[in-house]
């Protein structure tokens, strides 16, 4: 049985991978969550009262908080999910993001050496730390290629740019320090839990409103999307067989301009309800000034995880979009709560797609 400290666990991804690894593990989870904007106590509301799970509200950046969470744990595995992880936000307020995947990605990975550092032997060996980290590292392709594991980093948002600064740490500590880490790159999630400012979950929000849906640019900029369930599943097979110092890129070999994506939602909407008022939901679609700097086109090639590691998406870009619809009709609370502010108490600004 491991004990995971894993952070960032109330936000989209880190919810996920928690009721994964509690539902499909032994695993005792120690999540750690500033609870930002992002994070959300009502996306952990099925794993309340699980005795294998405990929820810390505090700052990956506070060493003392950390220092104590590693001893009073026996913590033998750090998955690392807390991140400023919005775009547009990173355009708006970069310090944020240098704040936290920098600065405090630094403070946690050298509290995990201390930690590791005075661990007996075998313990020592058992301890992996793995970064959560994105493909927006590698910059924008061409029409052509994918990104491997090699592809040197060009970020060019400041979000990908913090994203970079924390990889490199965590190599550095690799090399330096010998601390067995692990890194996983991955493409654009989407699933149930996801914040109603990126792309798909602001899309389905405002459909459902009648709302317009904002679409960037000419929509033709191209993402790789993978159900969040699946990066979820990925990560776990990382910790449990990865090697450490090595990179894994995660990726669902589903490449779709924004608009294919809008276009598909809008279609799957207006099946899923027959009475809206807003059909065919497809007429709100409005094309909106770009991004700033916006990357064309990501695209992961996966073939390491699938060959060493042996794994591969459970869904497809349909089915899983199919899942991802049908949790947020089933769900419409958790979004109202979200978007109304209720579930932190407070209004929150307008949000923009990612
Ligand atoms: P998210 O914004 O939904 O969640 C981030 C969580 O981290 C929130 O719960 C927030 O409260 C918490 N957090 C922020 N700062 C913190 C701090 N200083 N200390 C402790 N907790 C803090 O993000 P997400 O979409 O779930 O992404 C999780 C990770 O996966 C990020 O590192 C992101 O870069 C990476 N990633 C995301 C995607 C994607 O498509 N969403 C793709 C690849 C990689």
């Amino acid at each position: 049985m491991r004990t995971l400290l894993v952070t960032g666990g109330a936000g989209f991804i880190g919810s996920n991978f928690v009721q994964l690894a509690l539902a499909e593990t032994d695993a005792v989870i120690v999540n750690l969550d500033k609870l930002t904007y992002a994070g959300n106590l009502d996306s952990l509301a099925s794993v309340a009262g699980n005795p294998r799970h405990v929820f810390v509200q505090g700052d990956i950046g506070d060493r003392a908080l950390v220092r104590r969470l590693l001893a009073d744990y026996r913590v033998d595995a750090i998955v690392n999910f807390a991140a400023e992880s919005h775009v547009d936000r990173s355009i708006d307020g970069p310090a944020a993001f240098v704040e936290t995947n920098v600065v405090g990605t630094f403070h946690l990975l050298d509290s995990a050496r201390d930690h590791w550092a005075h661990l007996a032997p075998d313990a020592r060996a058992a301890f992996r730390f793995l970064h959560v980290s994105t493909d927006e590292v590698y910059g924008s392709l061409g029409a052509t290629g994918r990104f491997t594991e090699t592809t040197p980093y060009a970020p060019n948002s400041p979000y990908s740019a913090s994203k970079a600064a924390s990889d490199h740490l965590i190599r550095a500590w690799h090399h330096t320090f010998g601390l067995p880490v692990l890194t996983t790159n991955c493409s654009n999630n989407y699933g149930p839990y996801q914040f109603p400012e990126k792309l798909i979950p602001l899309m389905i929000h405002k459909a459902r409103c009648g709302e317009a849906l904002p679409i960037y640019g000419d929509g033709g900029n191209i993402r790789d999307w993978l159900y969040v369930e699946d990066h979820c599943r990925a990560i776990l097979r990382v910790l449990e067989a990865g090697r450490p110092g090595e990179v894994y890129n995660i990726g669902g070999d589903s490449e779709r301009t924004n608009l294919e994506v809008v276009d598909t939602l809008c279609a799957l909407l207006d099946d899923a309800c027959p009475d809206s008022p807003h059909r065919p939901h497809a007429r709100l679609k409005q094309f909106v000034t770009d991004r700033p700097g916006h990357d064309r086109r990501y695209a992961i090639d996966a073939s390491k995880i699938r060959t060493e590691l042996g794994w591969r998406p459970r869904e497809t870009f349909e089915t899983g979009l199919r899942r991802t619809l049908a949790w947020y009709l089933d769900n419409t609370d958790w979004c109202d709560r979200v978007m109304s502010g209720r579930y932190r108490g407070e209004r929150l600004g307008a949000a923009a797609p990612s």
